[in-house]
């Protein structure tokens, strides 16, 4: 007898962008030279310093439970960075320390919603929020965006998404794929829409510190005006210390209510994330500044070159962003979707992309520049002469 699967699991879509990687990595076990702007994560090590906490962390037993919310030392530790780096004041109890941000935002969208509920989500958006919403039985409502007002969302626009139904924003900023980071009038603005409407504000803040010529990171939880309470920052040490496979996410949240929700939930599916991944962390959010700032000065020179790259291709275009690490690229030419270029790039150039489709849109694709200068280099020699000769 076939399997019967939930209908919550039947909806949700299989990653468009791990077909694409899986196809692209096929073709180099095969021997084909293919060039990866697929990454979604940073090319560097973990700082050393990093891994030497957990490699103590091992050799001190620090192997057992911790607190399924996460120890107490790294919750501090995490009060102490949003006070540094946001002016926020939270106390460790407003903490969730969960095995990665995606984690983290999946028990806050378990937690809220209902079914039928609304989140509203700016599009472009990362692949995962809408999945993450169906999942819990709400509803997506998409703010289509673009390169015209940078990929950021009015606050017209918002306002007219809000149905009685709306129970939550999510705001991610600096943003994968388009790169857009809203600044503080902006964030503001926003804030009051949200406060005035009763809004959750999803603040997905992980790339935080990849920020472009010399930008500081703004939260809307210090927007003021009552926002601080209506916001949950999600934040982690994945894209900023170069620890993705580490499996470490983070939450704040003013309201008790919401982060003992998230708590138990927590507690009764995967309990604490790893001990040794929460001790490694520990030393990246209490130190840790100068490997990032090494990280982004490099991030920088790629996102000028790969942008002056794209923009010099007849039939691809692309805005400028001022952190994470994707160039989001309008293709030009209408015939041609993000999933077909992005095939015909793996096939007849031999460059493995991703396309904009399961971020929101048929007419991007997103380069990442998560990848070494020489890679770009040569990747974006094939995308240039593959557009001269093939449309
Ligand atoms: N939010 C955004 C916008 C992301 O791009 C990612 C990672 N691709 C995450 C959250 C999840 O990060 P983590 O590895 O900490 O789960």
């Amino acid at each position: 007898m076939p399997m019967k699967l939930s209908s919550r699991v039947k909806n949700v879509s299989a990653s468009v962008t791990l077909a694409v990687t899986a196809k692209a990595k096929k073709m180099k076990q095969e021997g084909i030279d293919v060039i990866g702007f697929g990454s979604g994560e940073p090319d560097f090590d973990t700082p050393q310093e990093i891994k030497d906490a957990a490699i103590k962390a091992i050799n001190n037993g620090l192997t057992k439970y911790t607190p399924a919310s996460g120890t107490d030392d790294l919750k501090q530790a995490i009060c102490d960075k949003f006070k540094r780096d946001n002016s926020l004041d939270y106390k460790p109890s407003q903490i969730v320390v969960s095995c990665g941000a995606k984690h983290s935002i999946y028990n806050i969208i378990q937690a809220i919603c209902d079914r039928g509920d609304e989140v509203i989500i700016p599009s472009p958006f990362w692949l995962s929020y809408p999945e993450m919403v169906s999942l819990a039985e709400g509803r997506a409502v998409f703010i289509e965006t673009d390169e015209r007002s940078d990929f950021k969302m009015s606050p017209d626009k918002f306002k007219a998404a809000i149905t009685k139904k709306t129970k939550a924003l999510i705001l991610n900023s600096p943003s994968n794929p388009t790169g857009c980071v809203y600044s503080a009038a902006e964030l503001k603005d926003i804030a009051e829409i949200a406060v005035k409407n009763d809004i959750l504000v999803i603040s997905d803040e992980i790339y935080e510190k990849i920020l472009f010529n010399g930008r500081k990171h703004e939260s809307i939880a210090s927007a003021g005006g009552g926002i601080f309470k209506s916001t949950v920052v999600v934040n982690g040490v994945s894209k900023s210390f170069a620890m993705t496979g580490w499996r470490i996410g983070y939450i704040a949240s003013p309201d008790d209510e919401l982060i003992s929700a998230v708590k138990n939930l927590q507690s009764h599916s995967t309990s604490n994330p790893a001990s040794i991944s929460q001790a490694a962390s520990l030393e990246a959010v209490r130190g840790g500044e100068k490997s990032v700032e090494q990280m982004v000065a490099e991030f920088e020179k790629r996102r000028d070159y790969i942008t002056e790259r794209v923009n010099a291709i007849k039939g691809l275009s692309c805005f400028k962003p001022e952190g994470a690490f994707y160039v989001f690229c309008r293709i030009e030419n209408k015939d041609l979707s993000g999933i077909k270029l992005t095939e015909r790039l793996l096939e007849e150039a031999g460059v493995a992309v991703v396309p904009g489709e399961p971020f929101g849109s048929g007419k991007h694709i997103r380069l990442s520049f998560a990848t070494g200068m020489d890679n770009i280099r040569n990747g974006m020699d094939r995308i240039e002469e593959w557009f001269k000769h093939s449309v």
